[in-house]
């Protein structure tokens, strides 16, 4: 069993560097080859501790990363698998989770993953029955159980976040998922890719606010004009190169040659910014060739590494005005998190929406409220007789299908999204916050539209005043319950909340919490 990445980056002395592939369309020819290649060079240059594998990535169909990085494994070269949400559902993802097992590929990056892109035919159905955290909880309990078949070594999760976020609800949804991932077991995070020190800085800064010592890579890319063109233009969810960055990148490629040395640079000072900000690592992307530009980057930062202050000042590539947790350009490390300080206006529909909605869900769905025990007589009636159940379906989903767009899925979580539905308003269901892929607080998917996370928070603090990102975590849909009545549900201890529900119990670990 290789343990080299885990072993290497929990250790506190270590400076971690792993490396992304990105496998082609092909089973065979230049595509693998040229990735057998890079992990080849990188297991004899000995720097690199794991290569990291995607995932189909842009959701476009890929060799798996599971068969090309067993390949790569055998060679004695560790690896970090990818493994998103969107292409299978519970079933298939804790099939594919065994089979890593017996592989012995126990490196697993749980990732939300980008939405479904084309395929035979036309674009796939995005599935997303689980999203990253209940995922993490899906790998743990798997790895309990591998331990009680007399495999003493489980899984080994890590997760990604985005500091790259310039709204304060973004911050705050991202970070408190952060919070959740943790929570559920992931052993190592991976960032997003940026170019801003101060959000770098960030992160790591309000982890140690709230006392999380997980270790953390920063990505760093070897920009090209091309690369930088599709990041600016959103079309790597989650990536931000803005727009100054992008003219900077296309002046200095202006020669090809300059600009390729003025790229490698940049990336070995990002990196030397990174381990100067307290990064426990890094991970190098945008290497798609061969290994030699990568061990260019590794060399110049060996060299340059402890110069990484004069360089921050050149890391500042965020939108003008854009929030920030701290203030960077301070130096005093006392300072709290500034969630809250100043609330935006929210439409006044959307207040009395939330109003009503959560006036309703404190008397009528709430365990301790004085109608608890009433609702719940007045359900297991109504529940005996189909009449019933169907008066019931009647009155839930017709109101509901007016109030918040329901898609009868039987197994609320308004609660959980500022009473908006998370399965009506977010393409990929998360019920835990949102993937990394919105831009300013627009959705990934639907440009058009606000982040349903986004929106959350913003009414949350307009009415409440104050925001508070539930503890633990919320466990995936119960589909057994589609096209039921979420509300018998509930009363009848049927859905999520129900005692019975081991994962419910799981999510019960709280790591952090971040209030405001
Ligand atoms: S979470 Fe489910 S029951 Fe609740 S509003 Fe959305 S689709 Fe309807």
């Amino acid at each position: 069993m290789l343990r080299i990445f885990k072993d290497d980056v929990l250790d506190p002395e270590k400076f971690t560097m792993t490396l992304e592939l990105v496998p082609g369309g092909d089973s065979t020819g230049r595509s693998v080859d040229t990735v057998m290649g890079i992990a080849a060079d990188a297991f004899a240059d000995g720097r690199i501790s794991a290569v990291s594998i995607t995932d189909n990535p842009g959701g476009n169909p890929s060799l798996s990363p599971d068969v090309i990085g067993h390949r790569i494994f055998t060679t004695g070269m560790d690896v970090i698998v990818h493994f998103t949400c969107r292409d299978t559902n519970r079933v298939g993802m804790e099939s594919r989770a065994l089979q890593l097992a017996m592989m012995g590929m126990k490196n697993i990056l749980a990732l939300t993953g980008d939405f479904a892109g084309k395929g035979f035919g036309g674009q796939g159905a995005p599935v997303f029955d689980l999203d990253s955290v209940q995922l993490q909880i899906l790998l743990g309990l798997l790895s309990e159980r591998m331990e009680e078949a007399g495999d003493p070594d489980g899984f080994f999760t890590g997760c990604a976040v985005s500091p790259f976020k310039w709204t304060e609800a973004e911050s705050f949804a991202q970070y408190g998922k952060l919070c959740r991932k943790i929570g559920a077991g992931a052993g190592f995070i991976i960032t997003q890719l940026g170019y801003d020190a101060a959000k770098f800085g960030e992160l790591i800064r309000l982890m140690g606010f709230l006392g999380l010592d997980v270790p953390v890579l920063g990505s760093v890319y070897m920009l090209t004009p091309a690369a930088a063109r599709i990041m600016n233009a959103g079309r790597v969810p989650g990536a931000m190169v803005t727009s100054g960055l992008l003219a900077e990148v296309e002046k200095r490629w202006a020669d090809k040659k300059a600009g390729r040395r003025w790229s490698i640079e940049q990336t070995a000072r990002l990196a030397a910014v990174l381990k100067g900000l307290g990064y426990r690592g890094i991970h190098i992307g945008g290497i798609h060739k061969d290994f030699e530009t990568a061990g260019r980057i590794l060399d110049r930062f060996e060299q340059i590494q402890d110069q990484w202050k004069d360089y921050l000042p050149r890391f500042r590539h965020g939108p003008p005005g854009g929030f920030q947790v701290f203030d960077f350009d301070r130096t005093d490390e006392d300072q709290a998190p500034r969630f809250g300080r100043n609330p935006e206006k929210v439409p006044l529909l959307e207040r009395l929406h939330y109003l009503f909605l959560k006036t309703v869900h404190r008397f009528f769905f709430d365990r301790n409220s004085a109608l608890a025990a009433v609702s719940r007589q007045f359900a297991a009636v109504m529940d005996a007789s189909r009449t019933g159940r169907r008066l019931v379906h009647l009155a839930e989903y017709g109101s509901k299908h007016i109030l918040l767009g329901c898609r009868q899925c039987g197994d609320c979580a308004i609660e959980y999204a500022g009473f908006l539905c998370p399965e009506a308003g977010c393409p990929k269901h998360t019920r835990n916050g949102p993937c990394g892929g919105s831009r300013a607080g627009c959705c990934e998917v639907f440009p058009d539209r606000y982040c349903v996370w986004y929106r959350a928070y913003r009414r949350i603090i307009a009415m409440d005043g104050k925001a508070v990102h539930r503890a633990g975590c919320v466990p995936p849909r119960l589909w057994e319950l589609d096209r039921s009545s979420s509300w018998l549900n509930f009363h009848l201890d049927r859905d999520h909340h129900g005692s019975s529900n081991q994962l419910a119990r799981r999510c019960d670990v709280n790591v952090c919490s971040l209030k405001i």
